[in-house]
């Protein structure tokens, strides 16, 4: 614990990656933090049934990765010993972008942790548990969180233990990183406060992952594989990334109707249809070690805590419980860590208020806008192509999708635009340094070239 504490005790509902890094960032502030979780928490990295994702691909963005080790010192070390695999991004995993072929190799500096969703999160666990007023209590089930009569200020929980019995815990911040924020919408809706407008995205996004062995004559010419599909023809994905134990994870994704076959000869079809040849080459002669699991997931949820002008006063939701991502771009986990390190931050800019937690929830709502915002609008934008993708169009939708492709082309020639693009994509750097005058000159450049090529085509295809 670090200065003046602004509270006794703080309780965290989910021990998954929001609530861990957000119990870290408490635990400077609060004499005690106890997380309360309704699984039983495994000993080894292993999935659980509270985070059904965590049999699938899991990248954590050098931006995520950042800040959990600004949380928690030795997350990188501990990860890394516990057998990650250590890629450089941008020169180690092949982009493979249709119509234009994989970004160059290049290398930016810095490394991108392979690991298992079960280990990140298992090392996380175990960071947390070393600190030292910081409880993580499992098979604990949040049932409601407790609040004066009018709902405006929260006290607590109660939770259903292991055997049955009904708690109440009290608390002076009540954090929700439950995932979909049910039992913060139940006290809004119980109390009759205004409840967050909800901006939903539905991509009906499908997922089939297994893993296999890495075989001995794999490429050395990179470590990891994405093949984007080509929108919005086609929706067939493929992603294979290592992690520990020698292992490839491969995830086939399709949209709309679309879903990669969970079994031996479908899923290898599937993989020979992608958009390239790379990543089905890769596993057609490995040893395929598990089953297939699958994950459908219908839509992207941003919830708009943001917009509220009241929020009872000792509570806050966090990390998926605020916005739900589409998983494909691997910002979650990050966007959770981001988060909790800015709580961390507003909390101790707070300490000296007279009444520190007043007004905190919505502080936090409008300081970590932009954390939300940015991955948001990377990710929405590009699944808004598909015609069928249910969910509001931006004005300029067009020209937003001819910037893009214009600014990734830039990036496949110009090292620095791919640097910048780079850093961005891995949530390192604002979207805002994409709109420098020198990076827009040459997209400019690329916007014209895209114009004479269209033109050319429409010429040929009169004859
Ligand atoms: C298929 C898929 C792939 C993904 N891939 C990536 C990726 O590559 N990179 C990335 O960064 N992110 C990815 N994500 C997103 C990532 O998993 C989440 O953003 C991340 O786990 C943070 O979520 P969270 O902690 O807010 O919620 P969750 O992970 O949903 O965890 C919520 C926790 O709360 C517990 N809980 C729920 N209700 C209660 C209750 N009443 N009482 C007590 N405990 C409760 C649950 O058991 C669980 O442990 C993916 C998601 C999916 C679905």
């Amino acid at each position: 614990m670090v200065g003046k504490t602004i509270g006794k005790q703080a309780v965290v509902i989910g021990a998954s990656m929001a609530g861990l890094a957000a119990a870290r960032a408490l635990a400077d502030h609060f004499e005690r933090v106890i997380v309360l979780e309704r699984d039983r928490l495994p000993e080894q990295a292993v999935p659980r049934a509270g985070t059904a994702q965590s049999r699938h691909l899991h990248v954590l963005l050098p931006g995520g990765q950042r800040a959990l080790t600004d949380l928690f010192p030795y997350f990188e070390r501990d990860l890394a010993n516990a057998g990650a695999v250590l890629l450089r991004m941008s020169r180690d995993v092949r982009l493979e972008i249709p119509g234009l072929g994989p970004l160059p190799s290049r290398d930016f500096g810095w490394f991108l942790y392979c690991a298992s969703r079960p280990l990140i999160e298992l090392i996380t666990r175990r960071q947390a548990e070393r600190v030292t007023n910081l409880t993580i209590r499992p098979q604990c089930r949040v049932l409601e969180i407790t609040a004066t009569p009018d709902g405006t200020m929260v006290t607590g929980v109660i939770y259903e233990d292991a055997d049955g019995r009904q708690e109440t815990l009290a608390a002076d911040l009540v954090v929700d990183a439950s995932g979909r924020a049910a039992p913060t919408l139940a006290l809004l809706r119980s109390s009759g406060q205004p409840a967050p407008d909800e901006i939903v995205i539905g991509v009906d996004l499908h997922y089939t992952t297994t893993t296999f062995v890495i075989p001995q004559d794999a490429s050395t010419d990179w470590g990891g594989v994405a093949t984007h599909p080509h929108a919005p023809e086609r929706s067939r994905g493929g992603y294979l990334m290592p992690f520990e134990g020698n292992r490839w994870i491969v995830t086939l994704t399709g949209r709309l109707g679309e879903c990669p076959p969970a079994e031996p000869d479908g899923f290898m079809d599937y993989a020979r249809r992608l958009e390239s040849q790379t990543l089905y080459n890769a596993i057609a002669h490995a040893e395929r070690l598990g089953g297939f699991e699958r994950y459908a997931y219908p839509a992207s949820v941003w919830r708009r805590f943001d917009r509220l002008s009241t929020f009872p006063r000792g509570l806050l939701p966090v990390g998926d419980s605020i916005c739900r991502f589409n998983p494909v771009y691997g910002q979650g986990m990050s966007v959770a860590a981001q988060e909790a390190r800015l709580l961390n931050q507003l909390l101790k800019g707070r300490a000296t208020k007279p009444d520190p937690l007043a007004g905190l929830a919505l502080a936090f709502f409008s300081e970590s806008l932009p954390l939300v915002e940015a991955p948001w609008n990377m990710s929405a934008v590009p699944d808004l192509v598909y015609p069928e993708t249910r969910g509001e169009r931006p004005a300029d939708f067009e020209n937003r999708l001819k910037y893009n492709r214009a600014l990734i082309r830039t990036a496949m020639h110009d090292a620095a635009v791919h640097r910048l693009l780079a850093e961005v994509q891995q949530l390192l750097k604002p979207p805002s340094v994409l709109q420098d005058p020198a990076v827009d000159r040459l997209v400019q450049l690329e916007l014209f070239q895209m114009r004479a090529e269209e033109h050319c085509l429409a010429r040929h295809s009169f004859g």
